[in-house]
């Protein structure tokens, strides 16, 4: 398979318009006419974690941590981070991460961690903001189910667990086309009125064009009249951090021992314990904290989440327990929704989980 057409398809699954401003996810090494006969799936993409590539004839590399993350001016080997790069260049080995748009979309890191302690009725903690757009149309009525189907096979339409979502009203048209026209109806020069379906819908900001696309190809004007505009709400299927909750009651620190083995955490570090027992759980892989105000609000008697300096444990203010993890334990999982959603496009495919260990924390 070509790297391209796995980058691709990448980029639209875990779709990488979700990630963050300050991110770099994506095809950040290679050649995308590539010919890929074997990826490697690894946390970190380090000089160890190359050298296992070239050992297991991977040609590509696909991380959750983006090799590069700022801006490289020389490449001389001088750290890591270009030692690591001049050595995937030099044996051919694309690298691919998949790093904040893996923590928000539907599926991502926060949802494995909620399904990996087994909570349920999950939620997004904070959703995404700015993603939405409602699309209006107008159709002559013989050709609403020709444009509609268009329309949502370009990934419009969708609510929650329901697609094929618009609100249709009947009305009337207006249009005349001048000398250099050929109208759908009617006659160039000449007024014309045509019963028309308003047609309303709702997408991701990142399906615009394609939406577009799909909608001017379906439609039969010549011109075709179209509004988008840009939605408050936010997008409930997709965010930071997740909440959920358990099938029963657990004592506190019988959960952070839980935690402790799920996770293989050796060195949790938690807050003053509140003394109830733990039922509803917040988590967020990676440095989360800064949804603990959403934790709170959200009635969760814990927040899971990395990366807590000392005075974050102050902000729990006995009003949630506050569990730091750690960072690489707490998105330990990451590599396996990639793994489950490439194997799942591509079950032929040949890919397989790094062996090395590239937590550079150690625990006495
Ligand atoms: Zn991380």
């Amino acid at each position: 398979m070509k790297l391209i057409e796995i980058c691709s398809w990448l980029d639209a699954e875990v779709p990488i318009a979700f990630q963050e401003g300050y991110d770099n996810s994506g095809l950040l090494a290679g050649d995308p006419d590539m010919e890929i006969r074997k990826a490697m799936i690894a946390f970190d993409v380090t000089e160890s974690v190359v050298d296992e590539a070239v050992a297991t004839e991977c040609d590509m590399i696909i991380s959750h941590h983006p090799l590069i993350f700022n801006p490289i001016k020389k490449l001389t080997g001088n750290n890591s981070t270009e030692r690591t790069l001049i050595k995937v260049v030099k044996n051919g080995i694309a690298v691919y991460s998949c790093h904040t748009n893996l923590d928000i979309f539907g599926e991502g890191v926060s949802r494995k961690m909620a399904a990996k302690i087994g909570l349920h009725n999950v939620t997004v903690l904070s959703p995404l903001k700015g993603h939405l757009l409602k699309l209006v149309t107008y159709v002559p009525e013989e050709h609403i189910d020709s444009v509609r189907n268009a329309v949502f096979n370009a990934g419009a339409g969708t609510i929650g667990n329901y697609d094929m979502c618009s609100y249709n009203i009947e009305g009337t048209g207006s249009f005349r086309g001048n000398p250099d026209t050929n109208p759908f109806k009617g006659e160039k020069g000449e007024m014309h009125f045509e019963k028309e379906i308003r047609f309303e819908t709702i997408m991701l900001a990142h399906l615009r064009n394609k939406v577009i696309k799909a909608l001017v190809e379906a439609h039969p004007y010549e011109d075709v009249a179209y509004d988008i505009y840009r939605l408050e709400n936010d997008y409930l299927q997709a965010g930071l951090g997740c909440v959920g909750e358990l099938k029963k009651d657990v004592d506190e620190m019988q959960f952070l021992k839980n935690l402790s083995s799920i996770f293989k955490a050796k060195g949790i570090r938690y807050s003053k314990p509140i003394g109830k027992k733990i039922r509803k759980a917040a988590v967020c892989g990676g440095a989360g904290i800064g949804l603990l105000k959403e934790a709170i609000k959200s009635g969760a008697d814990i927040f899971i989440t990395a990366d807590l300096k000392y005075h974050d444990f102050f902000n729990a203010e006995n009003k949630i327990l506050v569990a730091d993890i750690g960072h690489f334990e707490s998105e330990i999982f990451s590599g396996e929704i990639l793994y489950e959603l490439i194997i799942k496009k591509f079950p032929t495919f040949a890919v397989q989980f790094s062996q090395t260990n590239t937590n550079p924390i150690n625990y006495l």
